[in-house]
C-alpha cells in the first residue's frame, strides 16, 4: 500500500490473494473498510461470476450490486453499524436522485463511461438502487426470500458449466423463480431506458421519507455558453431567469462551479453582472 497526499485520489488492483493500493493519507477508517469490501466482493462478481455482455452495459450489476453487497456484508459482519448503513444508503439515494444524468439510457454508459465523470458514476448508483428495489420486490412476493437467494442461484448457475457467464437474460430468468411474472419491464424501464427508480412501489417495509433538496441547475445550456458565449435554452422557472438573465444574452465572462450552494456569476455585454444560486429544488427519498 502506498500513501498519497492528494485527497480523493486513489487506485488499486487485485492480485493473487492480495491487493495493491494507492490511497490518500488520512482516509476515514470506514471508507477504507468499504473500499476493501467492494474490491473483495469483485472476487465473486467478476472473479467467479464472469460476464458475457459488453462490459459497460452490465456495470449496473458488476459495480452497482458490488456497492450494495459490500455495504450489506460490512453491516452483517459488524464492520459498520446499522446506523452507518443507513447513512450510506442515504448518500447513494442523494447521488442517484440528484445525478445530472439520472435518466440517461444504458447505452449512454457504454459510449461515455470513460469520458464523463457523472456517466461513469451512474451505473454504481443505479445498480445500488435497483438492488434495493429488487430486494424489496422479492420480499413483497414472499417475505422469506431476498436478493441473496438470487445471487446464490446465479453463482450456482454460472459454476455449473465452465463457460456459463452472467448475462441480463440469465439474471431475468433466475428472477422468475422469485417474481413469477418476471422483471422484463423493470430491466427495460430502470436499466435500459433509464427511468427513475421509484421505491414507492416496494415501500411496505422500507422506512422512507421524502426530503426537499437543492440540485445543481444552471438554468440554461452550459455548452452553448462555453462554446458560443450565448445564453441559450433558458428555463423561465430557473434562478438564472429570476436573476434577470434572458435568452440570447451575450456573455463576456462567468464563474460557475457545479455546486448548488455556490453562487454562479455571469457577466454579459455592457458589464451587467448576474449572481444567483444554480439550483433547483427536488423531492427525493431518504
Ligand atoms: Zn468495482
Amino acid at each position: 500500500m502506498i500513501e498519497g497526499d492528494t485527497p480523493n485520489s486513489m487506485g488499486g488492483t487485485a492480485l493473487h490473494n492480495s491487493f495493491a493500493f494507492f490511497l490518500p493519507s488520512g482516509m476515514e477508517p470506514q471508507n477504507y473498510y468499504l473500499m476493501l469490501a467492494h474490491e473483495y466482493f469483485h472476487s465473486w462478481l467478476g472473479g467467479k461470476i464472469h460476464r458475457e455482455e459488453q462490459e459497460e452495459l452490465t456495470k449496473w450489476f458488476t459495480e452497482g450490486f458490488t456497492d450494495y453487497y459490500s455495504r450489506v456484508l460490512a453491516m452483517r459482519s459488524g464492520i459498520i453499524s446499522v446506523n452507518d448503513f443507513i447513512l450510506e444508503c442515504n448518500q447513494f439515494f442523494r447521488n442517484y436522485y440528484l445525478s445530472p444524468v439520472l435518466n440517461e439510457p444504458n447505452t449512454r454508459i457504454q459510449t461515455d463511461f470513460w469520458k464523463k465523470h457523472d456517466v461513469e458514476k451512474l451505473p454504481y448508483y443505479r445498480g445500488f438502487m435497483f438492488a434495493i428495489y429488487l430486494n424489496n420486490f422479492i420480499k413483497l412476493n414472499n417475505k422469506d426470500n431476498s436478493l441473496d437467494n438470487v445471487m446464490l442461484d446465479l453463482f450456482k448457475a454460472t459454476q455449473a458449466t465452465k463457460d456459463k457467464k452472467f448475462s441480463t437474460a440469465l439474471f431475468k430468468n433466475i428472477m422468475k423463480k422469485y417474481i413469477p411474472h418476471g422483471i422484463d419491464k423493470e430491466i427495460a424501464d430502470f436499466i435500459e431506458k433509464g427511468k427513475t427508480i421509484d421505491l414507492s412501489n416496494v415501500t411496505t417495509n422500507l422506512p422512507l421519507q421524502k426530503i426537499n433538496m437543492g440540485v445543481f441547475d444552471l438554468g440554461f445550456d452550459l455548452d452553448t455558453l462555453v462554446n458560443e458565449y450565448v445564453i441559450k435554452n433558458i428555463d423561465i422557472k430557473s434562478n438564472a431567469y429570476k436573476a434577470g438573465l434572458r435568452e440570447g444574452n451575450k456573455a463576456i465572462g462567468w464563474d460557475i462551479t457545479h455546486n448548488p450552494d455556490q453562487i454562479a456569476t455571469i457577466i454579459t455585454a455592457n458589464n451587467n453582472v448576474f449572481k444567483y444560486r444554480p439550483e433547483q429544488k427536488k423531492d427525493i427519498y431518504q
